[in-house]
């Protein structure tokens, strides 16, 4: 579903994506980790576009990236993003969060949309917290809700950038049971996470990147158990 191939990109003179080439399979889950600087966030951020390269390959679902125009729109309301920070509408409750998405840019009936984001509330365990205001909401739960405002536009896949490292610990299992459980569903999702246990237990890959290098990917069992770079090893070694 998602293919990079020889991927480079810099940020003036730092090579931040260095000769990178990973593919998603549909229903894949495909975690990545590293230290920090490493290149995830802006690896996550060329899939949906938000970030261009400077050479290399991006095709999404058979199609090279759009740069703009309708066609860029249509990718990024077909792979979700969710973010540390929440970024949430403040002055919107959390239903119109939800259903802003589909009513503007899916054309989505209003009475439509809100019928299916309160059943995507439902998914995420808040639909009590529909009229609420995000300011009003647990870090958790702002979470879920933008987990659910991603979903209203029926993403192909998902990218999570780090969607539980602002987070009161008390707050990040219910996060990562609702993205494990769209993972038990068979989406498409990449993941930048220091959460090792979700990577254990939900990743089909896992992807070791170092210095914008995708040094290593394995499975996560094999990767756990038996990291073969050096740098892999280092890092695992702070970690675990
Ligand atoms: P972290 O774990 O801290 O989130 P990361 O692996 O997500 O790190 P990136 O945010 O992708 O790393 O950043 C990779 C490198 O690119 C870093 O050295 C960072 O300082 C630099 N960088 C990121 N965004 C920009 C930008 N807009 N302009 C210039 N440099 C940037
Ligand atoms: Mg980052």
């Amino acid at each position: 579903l998602i293919v990079l191939d020889g991927v480079n990109k810099w940020f003036g003179p730092l090579h931040v994506l260095d000769d990178v080439s990973l593919s998603v399979g549909r229903g894949e889950v495909v975690v990545v980790i590293g230290p920090s600087g490493s290149g995830k966030s802006t690896l996550c951020r060329t899939i949906n576009r938000l970030e261009p390269i400077n050479s290399g390959t991006i095709t999404f679902d058979g199609t090279p990236l759009p740069a703009e125009g309708k066609a860029l729109a249509k990718l990024r309301s077909e792979v979700g993003m969710v973010f540390q920070s929440f970024n949430l509408f403040a002055h919107k409750t959390i239903l119109e969060n939800v259903t802003l998405g589909p009513v503007k840019v899916r054309r989505e009936k209003p009475a439509a949309a809100r019928e299916r984001g309160l059943a995507l509330l439902d998914r995420v365990g808040i639909a009590n917290q529909a009229d609420k205001y995000p300011a009003q909401l647990s870090g958790g739960q702002q979470q879920r809700a933008a987990i659910a405002r991603a979903l209203a536009m029926q993403p192909k896949a998902m990218l999570f950038d780090e969607p539980t490292s602002a987070l009161d610990p008390e707050m990040v299992g219910e996060v990562l049971e609702v993205m494990t459980s769209l993972a038990r569903d068979g989406m498409t999702m990449v993941v930048v996470t220091h959460e090792m246990g979700f990577a254990r237990h939900a990743a089909n890959r896992v992807v070791f990147m170092a210095d914008g290098q995708l040094v290593e990917e394995a499975p996560p069992t094999e990767f756990f158990a038996n990291p073969r770079s050096e740098r892999a090893k280092d890092f695992l070694s702070k970690i675990l």
